[in-house]
């Protein structure tokens, strides 16, 4: 099957606090191609985020209509706030002939690993440089309470553990360098599959002739 032109899934996962956010928003600003799979949150709008951009936020009620309605590829419970990924954003990245970035936890990832062909999928998983950084990096956003934040911390240690279900793991030391290295091996990839495409032409023509 020809999949050069076939859009890809992008998976980045990491616990909060690694630099995720400024990374996707990076991300998309530097390659044209892609776009982002606005998830559905069931958790408070926080000042500096936009409804419909960032997430489109909805109350618990609303999200479990949406999920019985089968809306969603994949859910997950985060800090006791529902998440999901609607099946829309994937039929549109399509149609828009465009890679889909997913900013999306372990589990999610693994349900798409499990209902997507793998060849189409790309999957990160960003690490902080240290423990340190990370509570560092939690407080000064600050945008999380206290409890929240020893929360997300201790989810975060458990989060990490996952790493190793990811095809590529990234430490953020310098976020301008992890995005360009995200470029980088997005680009491999697709220079690999082309690669691959002209071998496979190449070879039926030598068995053939
Ligand atoms: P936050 O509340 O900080 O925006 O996100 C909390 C966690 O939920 C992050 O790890 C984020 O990647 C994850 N997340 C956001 N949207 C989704 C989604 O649609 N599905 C899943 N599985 N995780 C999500």
């Amino acid at each position: 099957m020809n999949t050069e032109n076939q859009n890809k899934l992008i998976i980045i996962s990491s616990p909060s606090g690694a630099g995720k956010t400024t990374l996707c928003k990076l991300l998309l600003k530097k390659m044209k191609n892609i776009e982002l799979s606005t998830s559905y949150t069931s958790r408070n709008k926080r000042l500096n985020e936009i409804n419909g951009k960032d997430y489109h936020f909805v109350t618990k009620e609303e999200f479990n209509k949406l999920n019985k309605k089968n809306f969603f590829i994949e859910t997950a419970r985060n800090f006791n706030n529902y998440y999901g990924s609607p099946y829309i954003n994937i039929k549109n990245a399509k149609k828009n002939k465009k890679n889909l970035l997913f900013d999306i936890d372990w589990k999610g990832a693994r349900k798409i690993r499990k209902n997507y062909n793998i060849k189409n999928i790309i999957d990160f998983f960003i690490l902080p440089p240290s423990k340190k950084e990370l509570q560092k990096r939690l407080i000064k956003r600050g945008r999380d309470n206290k409890n929240e934040i020893s929360l997300r911390l201790s989810y975060a240690i458990k989060e990490m553990q996952h790493y190793n279900e990811y095809k590529y793991v990234l430490i953020n030391e310098n976020v301008q360098q992890t995005v360009k290295d995200i470029v980088k091996i997005i680009e491999y990839n697709k220079l690999i599959e082309k690669n691959n495409i002209i071998l496979n032409k190449k070879l039926k023509k030598i068995i053939n002739s």
